[in-house]
């Protein structure tokens, strides 16, 4: 197993337009608004290409460049990175740092128009292909979350490195790799947003964060119920037709597709309040929470019901394994809890 998809993808991609679908024209984008990510992320996860980093590159990256960037950052890295030659990632978790951002120890000393960054990231996606990182560095010790800044960096900087490939249980053709700097140095000209309002700015862009993985894995869910219920219908048509025997799988798929049905209604509602600019942190933590934990039902029940044949036959267990996934990344469902409970 590679691990990774070819990069030729990515230039694929860009010319055919599904990069940076919401980035404003100036930019190089296609000044659509963020319904055209939605439709490009749930046609992803229906076919469960699910080795694409295209959403984070296009939906996550690019958005923070154009939100919190320069001009001058926005003119040199967009345009490029819409046309897929670029290819962006986002590297905020360590190995001693993951659902809490604020225990980051990679460190960015300023040193005349420079900052000086040494340290290392881990499971940062698109991590083999990128080009362009954004990197959460602390640039002061004290006050743990006010410390943190963002830093744009080109992986052709000296000091930059790339560890192995890692492996995963699911997304497994997703290149998720370690990153190391030593002494590194990137203009300063380069922070997005101002520093130490680093934190400020990720906490910002959660929500649209974690409502595309809600749209991602409901849609996953869809693909393969629908998917699951036909190959019932034509493997083994008593499950459905017969009063008796097939009785008990067409119940578990009844609940399956009431549960799935509520869980759409939802996201949509999330997504309208997205677009509106009304989707607060708490209503999109439930979206990924509810979303992320139906897919992961939906998709060990439907596997339980299938068997081996038909397990193989639709690729179930590469959908069960990749829905593990979102339940973790993006902020784990215990945090997404615990920002609910925050709030209520
Ligand atoms: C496929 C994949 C891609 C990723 N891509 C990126 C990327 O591009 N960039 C990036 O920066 N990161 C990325 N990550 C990392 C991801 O964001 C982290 O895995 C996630 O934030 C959780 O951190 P952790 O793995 O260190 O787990 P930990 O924080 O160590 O958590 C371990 C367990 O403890 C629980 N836990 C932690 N804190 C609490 C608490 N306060 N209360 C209750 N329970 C708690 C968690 O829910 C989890 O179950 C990726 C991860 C995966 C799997």
């Amino acid at each position: 197993m590679r691990g990774l998809v070819d990069r030729t993808l990515w230039n694929r991609a860009g010319t055919e337009g599904f990069l940076c679908p919401a980035i404003s024209r100036d930019h190089g984008g296609k000044g659509k608004d963020r319904l055209f990510s939605i439709v490009v992320t749930e046609e992803i996860a229906k076919a469960g290409a699910s080795g694409l980093g295209w959403g984070l590159h296009s939906d996550i990256v690019a958005p923070y460049i154009e939100t919190y960037g320069s001009e001058a950052l926005k003119r040199a890295y967009l345009p490029a990175m819409a046309a897929g030659t670029m290819v962006g990632a986002i590297a905020m978790t360590e190995p001693s740092a993951g659902s809490d951002l604020r225990g980051i120890v990679t460190s960015a000393r300023r040193d005349g128009d420079d900052f000086v960054v040494n340290g290392s990231k881990i499971f940062v996606t698109n991590g083999w292909h990128c080009d362009l990182v954004i990197l959460a560095v602390k640039t002061a010790t004290e006050g743990a979350a006010k410390g943190i800044s963002l830093l744009l960096v080109e992986s052709a900087t000296d000091g930059f490195s790339r560890g192995q490939l890692l492996k995963k249980s699911g997304m497994c053709a997703l290149d998720t790799v370690e990153l190391f700097f030593d002494e590194m140095r990137v203009p300063a000209g380069n922070l997005l947003g101002r520093e130490g309002d680093g934190f400020s700015c990720l906490m910002q862009q959660l929500p649209w964060e974690r409502l595309l993985a809600a749209v991602y894995t409901i849609a996953a869910a869809e693909a393969v119920l629908e998917a699951a219920i036909d190959w019932m219908k034509r493997q083994r048509a008593n499950e459905f037709e017969g009063w008796q025997d097939g009785q008990s799988n067409r119940f578990r798929f009844a609940e399956l597709a009431t549960e799935v049905e509520v869980g759409r209604v939802f996201v949509d509602h999330c997504i309208a309040l997205s677009l509106r600019h009304l989707l607060n942190a708490e209503t999109a933590s439930m979206a990924k929470l509810w979303a992320t934990n139906l897919q992961f039902k939906t998709m060990t029940k439907c596997a339980d019901m299938l068997g081996t044949a038909g397990r193989q036959g639709l690729s179930i267990d590469r959908f069960w394994a990749d829905s593990g996934i979102y339940r973790l990344a993006g902020g784990s469902n215990e945090i997404m809890k615990e920002l609910i409970g925050r709030s209520l």
